[in-house]
């Protein structure tokens, strides 16, 4: 087994000097990751697809989007708001006297991070999880995802080169493989995080392990989500067909192995996109990423065949072809412990109501997704479905599919349980919000202060000064 304690000891003396580097030469190394990934990218492709199935292209986009990812954490750590640097002027005249109080976001330390089978680059070694950590200044060690160890194995020969190459200490950042590394990983006392995409089942074991430690860390848990998407009566007749065809390549994208893929539709009943749904629907077998995955899409698709009240709408009852099925609001609501559960796969449920209220009540039974996808007509009366929309989800979204996940500024990937563990997001900027911890320094002697909250903001970056937004002026001071 791998000396875990030599790694997260390592990874320990590392994160002073990763929390003492600037922003520049954390950028610089995110930058240098990137660059060496894009130069690889060839060798990378091949790799992946012979471990995971996946075609050339979606593979080839996924690089672009991790390499992208690591330059938006860059561009995050120049921008300066990450900090999130609030100033207090001291008032000896106030009642009670308030002192000086300076407050920023630090580095939490050490964070380990399980790489997910369904994105072998972008949700993996050098993916979200780690570009966010290590931009904000912790060292990570990464537990390699077993359904593509080759790539992760060179993904992590090249981020170590590129840290070592732009002088980054020791320790930065290691790659293990193996449950037990995992587990061990989780247990030891310098590690002060974990990040996590994968199953409910897993992200339960391991978040009660966080908390059962003698002292408990934050698990970051991106687990199973259902996706529900709504079509009002005047969409479906507007454009049912259309939508059918949207919802189509939504769910069957990547072979439906997305934590976005729509799995839960409500349509009117009746509906034109119910009649144009199967004509869609392709007939192969696809080849999914694991066998752990086939395992559960064949076990999810038994269960929820087997509901009574439950039609094959397209796709073959008994083999892995992709699949929808239908059921009528009220089958959903007397099985919601089956038809509830997430088939990770080529799969989706159409659920048939008669009527506004027969949806309303249906929605008030969904549990946490990351997304939530309304279908509507201008003269739609729809703000009460949206504010449940908002209730459950992360993002919310309008004449759309969740699939696709862009990577900038304002995203939010992460939603109430089971979708999320936090409300914090994997996507996006605000994803290094996971690793920083907030410190106030009180009456701190200037010359004692990190850079970021000394008078003059000798970093210019956004500050919030007693209780105003300061922007950086043209020299960029503030
Ligand atoms: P998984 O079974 O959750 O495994 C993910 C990682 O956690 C692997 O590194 C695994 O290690 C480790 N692990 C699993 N159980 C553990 C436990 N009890 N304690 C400690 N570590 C544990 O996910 P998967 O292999 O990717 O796929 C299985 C299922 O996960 C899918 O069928 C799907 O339902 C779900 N999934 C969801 C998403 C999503 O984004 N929502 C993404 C991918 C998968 P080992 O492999 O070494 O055992």
């Amino acid at each position: 087994m791998t000396d875990i304690a030599a790694l997260t000891e390592a990874a320990r003396t590392a994160a002073g000097a990763t929390a003492a580097a600037d922003d520049a030469t954390r950028a610089s190394w995110l930058r240098a990751i990137a660059d060496d990934l894009d130069g690889a990218v060839d060798e990378l492709v091949e790799l992946a697809m012979a471990e995971t199935a996946l075609p050339d292209a979606r593979l080839r986009g996924e690089v672009a989007r991790t390499t992208g990812q690591l330059r938006l954490f860059a561009d995050v750590l120049l921008e300066g708001s990450y900090l999130e640097a609030v100033l207090d002027s001291a008032d000896p005249a106030a009642t009670p006297p308030r002192p000086d109080l300076r407050r920023m976001l630090r580095p939490i330390g050490p964070v380990a991070v399980f790489a997910a089978s369904n994105f072998p680059f972008a949700f993996s070694v050098a993916g979200g999880d780690t570009a966010s950590a290590l931009a904000v200044g912790c060292p990570v060690i990464v537990k390699a995802h077993p359904g593509h160890p080759l790539t992760s194995r060179r993904t992590a020969e090249l981020v170590v080169a590129a840290l070592d190459r732009l002088g980054a200490p020791g320790g930065t950042f290691a790659l293990v493989e193996g449950f037990d590394e995992g587990l061990a990983l989780v247990d030891s006392p310098a590690i002060q995080a974990v990040a996590f995409t994968g199953s409910l089942r897993a992200g339960r074991a391991l978040l009660e392990r966080c908390v059962a430690r003698e002292r408990p860390i934050p698990f970051y848990g991106e687990l199973g989500s259902l996706n529900p998407v709504v079509v009002t009566p005047a969409a479906d007749a507007a454009r049912g067909a259309t939508l059918a065809e949207g919802l189509a390549g939504s769910f069957q994208l990547g072979h439906g192995q997305f934590c976005t893929k729509p799995g839960l539709v409500f349509v009117p009943a009746d509906s034109t996109l119910e009649d144009a749904l199967p004509d869609f629907v392709g007939a192969d077998v696809p080849k999914l990423l694991t066998e752990a995955i086939t395992e559960g899409f064949a076990a999810g698709r038994s269960r929820a065949v087997a509901v009574p009240g439950v039609e094959v709408l397209a796709g073959d009852r008994d083999t892995a072809t992709p699949l929808v099925l239908a059921a009528d609001a009220s089958t959903l609501l007397e099985h919601e412990d089956v038809l509830l559960e997430e088939v990770f796969g080529p799969a989706t449920v159409l659920v048939r109501y008669r009527d506004p209220a027969e949806l309303r009540t249906a929605l008030d039974h969904l549990e946490g997704s990351l997304t939530m996808t309304l279908h509507a007509e201008p003269e739609d009366d729809v703000d009460d479905l949206v504010d449940r929309m908002t209730e459950r989800a992360g993002r919310v979204l309008f004449s759309g599919w969740p699939t696709g996940v862009a990577v900038g500024w304002a995203q939010q990937h992460g939603g109430p349980w089971p979708a999320t563990t936090t409300q914090f997001t994997s996507v996006g900027a605000t994803a290094v919000r996971r690793f920083q911890r907030p410190v106030v320094y009180q009456d701190a002697p200037e010359h004692l202060l990190p850079p970021a909250l000394r008078d003059g903001n000798p970093l210019g970056i956004p500050r919030r000064v007693d209780g105003r937004l300061a922007l950086p002026s043209a020299d960029g001071r503030a």
